[in-house]
């Protein structure tokens, strides 16, 4: 596998379960650990259940967001055991493994919630696509740890069937003339979006309703390239001289 993953645990609760994620991880070859404000790490129970794992623990990332986590990502998957407020590209982890095949020397962030609650609307917002494991939907949530584990088990078994999976080509292609945007240039896209709409008086601050939630999940429905965003963000530069002129 040429793109570089890495497994995102936000406000992880039980560090028990962060030593679970770390031990699941490294059984499928996998080291990039990232936590966001995890609420007790490092911790004697993180070392306990990572078993030999402990390197994985002791090389992870420690972020203060979500946002700073997978700013320099050209692919951003959030984990999520249930439908949504606004449905957004769900893929099974077959077919997330497919893509991520067929993604190159890209890097990847698969993004996992809280044991409680999931991730917030707000966070699955951030994401290109959602993945959800097929699982009972009458009983639908997975443990943290157990759902890291299907999800690099299916990234390692499409790795393993590289030249099978090769054959079903990637919504965007291995070939790309441009580097695609990371996770920065598309939340200054959002942001300078946001502003322009109110701006020309489209967007309405006291009453935003879900429009930004809707033009997101439009944009990153495409994965654009860098001069896409350019281009997008040259168009509200110009808009926004028009208005002043
Ligand atoms: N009660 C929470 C579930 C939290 S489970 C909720 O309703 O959202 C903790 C984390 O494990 C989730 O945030 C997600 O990252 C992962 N997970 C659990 N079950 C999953 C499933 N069926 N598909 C994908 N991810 C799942």
């Amino acid at each position: 596998m040429s793109a570089e993953i890495r497994i995102v645990l936000v406000n992880t609760s039980h560090p028990g379960n962060i030593g679970g994620v770390a031990r699941a991880m490294k059984n499928m070859k996998f080291s990039q650990l990232h936590l966001v404000a995890p609420k007790k790490f490092p911790h004697v129970e993180a070392d306990s259940r990572a078993s030999g794992a402990t390197d994985i623990l002791e090389n992870a990332v420690v972020h203060e967001t979500l946002e700073q986590a997978i700013a320099d990502c050209h692919f951003v998957v959030g984990t999520s055991a249930r439908g949504r407020h606004i449905p957004w590209p769900v893929v099974d982890p077959r077919e997330l493994s497919s893509i991520v095949q067929g993604a190159g020397d890209k890097r990847i962030a698969v993004v996992f919630g809280r044991e409680d609650r999931g991730l917030t609307n707000e966070e699955l917002h951030l994401c290109h696509h959602h993945v959800h494991i097929p699982s009972n939907p009458d009983f639908s949530s997975l443990n943290l740890a157990a759902a890291v584990q299907v999800i690099t088990y299916e990234l390692r078994m499409a790795d393993l069937y590289a030249e099978q999976v090769e054959q079903q080509k990637p919504q965007w292609g291995t070939e790309w003339d441009i580097d695609l945007a990371d996770s920065a240039d598309l939340e200054r896209l959002f942001a300078h979006m946001e502003e322009t709409l109110v701006d020309i008086e489209f967007l309405d601050p006291d009453n935003p309703r879900q429009l930004m939630s809707r033009l997101r999940r439009l944009y990153l429905r495409t994965v654009p390239d860098k001069v896409e965003v350019n281009i997008l963000r040259g168009i509200m530069n110009a808009t926004q001289k028009k208005m002043k002129d």
